[in-house]
């Protein structure tokens, strides 16, 4: 006989778990099925995403500080090496201890854990079939889809994990390469070639578009890229990328030749040790038996449809995270998984699209809420702008970390905050306050009305709140 649940979660990732633990909170008797091998919860943003991308972000900066910051300081450092594999070992142990804790959660909230691949298999069923081909049946009230999403394969230049990269062995590397690719000036190739350029590699962005990060306010975008360059970064936009060659290097190993088309047509090759294809990233559905189920999904994108309670075409069926439309980010996916449990549970809780956060963890850190500058105008709403760059705050002149500014929007006639943007030291924690105002439906002037600890890099986001209300310049 079939083992009966609640509610069944297909994929423990951060949509996934957080819906099942939260389910199970509520008093629900709950499952969650993993396929990832060696039965590691926590999806793609503990296992292969968020964290060991942070990890290294973050054991590079410091690499980058101790070689080349500290002097600045006053401090002399010699003899600094690095050892590519200890620091790799951190970032395991890192999302190890992470995964880990997920499965004491479920421990804890007494989620059933079944590893293997989950598909559907109509009227409430969900077959799990493990790594030894053992099919287990399981029967839901409720069916929740969060199995997220992969990297998108180029089909002129597949992924062979060790010249030719997804992020995922990107994350991996056994040592430093000379010259790394990069395929796409999107949020994952630019975190990922700063953790290498830190290191020590020659980076190269080849993008199709005229301008790097495609979602970002394009003054941050373009400001970002001068910055990117001025730490040694080449960028090549307008660069259609056709294929690859691997072949052997001169001096022994391999080399890969990237060949490209400039806007005008004109023919490019680039040389390199290893390519990372950064393309974005599609829905994970393969296996999960959407056809024979009938769940709508969007043909061209591969996106499970919804309604706004995440609910697909098949009643008992709904989906979250990744394999639904909006933006590809972990705390999109966890919102959405409170939010479901706690739906089913008779709870009406809201998620405002518009107002969830992005970061990007180069150095300087990029944060933004709201529609970009460019939206703004395309939707025809008026607004005031405060900027104020990092220059003028005696924190981030002690920090000697003087690049970026921050950009408040607030609507031309009433004031309320429509979007902030951040360029510069700690963007990533600097967002917070701006989401809270903004949820509360708050002005530039609550922001400014605030007092902010001085010195401090949140003053920043206060004079340039002042500045957006007040239409006057704040270096008093
Ligand atoms: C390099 C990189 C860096 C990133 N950095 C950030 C960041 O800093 N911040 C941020 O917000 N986001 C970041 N992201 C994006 C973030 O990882 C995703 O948005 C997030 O993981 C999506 O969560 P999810 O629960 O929808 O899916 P996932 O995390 O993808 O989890 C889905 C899980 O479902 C499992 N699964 C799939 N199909 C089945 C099946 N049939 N049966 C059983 N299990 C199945 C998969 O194995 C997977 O573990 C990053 C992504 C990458 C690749």
């Amino acid at each position: 006989m079939a083992d009966e649940f609640d509610l069944v979660v297909i994929g423990a990732g951060p949509g996934g778990y957080t819906a099942a633990i939260r389910a199970a909170q509520l008093g629900m008797k709950v499952a969650c099925i993993e396929k990832r091998s060696g039965k590691a919860l926590g999806g793609t943003c503990l296992n292969i995403g968020c964290i060991p991308s942070k990890a290294l972000l973050d054991s590079s900066e410091l690499f980058e500080v101790i070689s080349h910051k500290a002097k600045r300081h006053g401090i002399a450092v010699s003899g600094v090496s690095l050892d590519v594999t200890a620091m790799m070992a951190r970032k395991t142990k890192v999302v190890k201890e992470l995964t880990d804790g997920i499965a004491y959660l479920f421990k804890k909230y007494k989620v059933t854990a079944y590893y293997g691949a989950g598909k559907l298999a109509g009227n409430g069923k969900v077959v799990v079939t493990d790594d030894a081909g053992k099919m287990t049946e399981l029967q839901a009230k409720n069916i929740l889809l969060a199995t997220g999403s992969d990297s998108t394969e180029l089909p002129f230049m597949k992924f062979d994990g060790k010249i030719v990269l997804s992020s995922t062995e990107a994350l991996e590397l056994p040592e430093v390469p000379k010259h790394l690719i990069i395929v796409g000036g999107g949020y994952i190739g630019l975190e990922l070639g700063s953790v290498w350029k830190r290191l020590g590699a020659k980076v190269t962005v080849l993008e199709f578009l005229p301008r790097i990060l495609p979602v970002s306010d394009g003054g941050i975008a373009a400001d970002v890229q001068k910055i990117l360059a001025k730490q040694g970064f080449e960028f090549h936009l307008n660069t259609k990328v056709t294929g690859a060659e691997i072949k052997p290097g001169i001096l022994g190993g391999t080399t890969v030749v990237v060949h490209a088309e400039s806007k005008d047509g004109g023919k490019l090759t680039f040389e390199g040790d290893k390519v990372l294809v950064a393309v974005g990233r599609k829905p994970h559905t393969t296996g999960l038996g959407l056809d024979e189920a009938g769940i709508d999904y969007d043909k061209k994108t591969g996106k499970v449809k919804t309604d706004a309670h995440f609910h697909t075409n098949v009643a008992g069926v709904s989906a979250i995270g990744d394999v639904i439309d909006g933006p590809m980010l972990a705390h999109k996916a966890s919102e959405e998984g409170l939010i479901y449990a706690e739906q089913l549970a008779g709870m009406k809780p809201h998620l405002d699209y518009e107002k969830i956060p992005s970061v990007i963890y180069i150095w300087p850190e990029v944060s933004a809420v709201g529609p970009t500058e460019e939206q703004l105008k395309e939707r025809g709403i008026k607004y005031k702008t405060g900027k104020v760059p990092f220059l003028a705050s005696g924190r981030a002149k002690a920090m000697d970390e003087q690049d970026g500014y921050v950009k408040v929007l607030s609507d031309a006639t009433t004031d309320k905050l429509l979007a902030v943007h951040i360029l510069g030291p700690r963007a990533s924690d600097l967002i917070a306050e701006c989401v809270t105002v903004m949820e509360y439906g708050g002005s530039a002037e609550d922001i400014a009305r605030c007092t902010h600890s001085h010195p401090s890099l949140a003053e920043t986001v206060g004079d340039a709140a002042r500045m957006a209300y007040s239409g006057l310049p704040v270096n008093f």
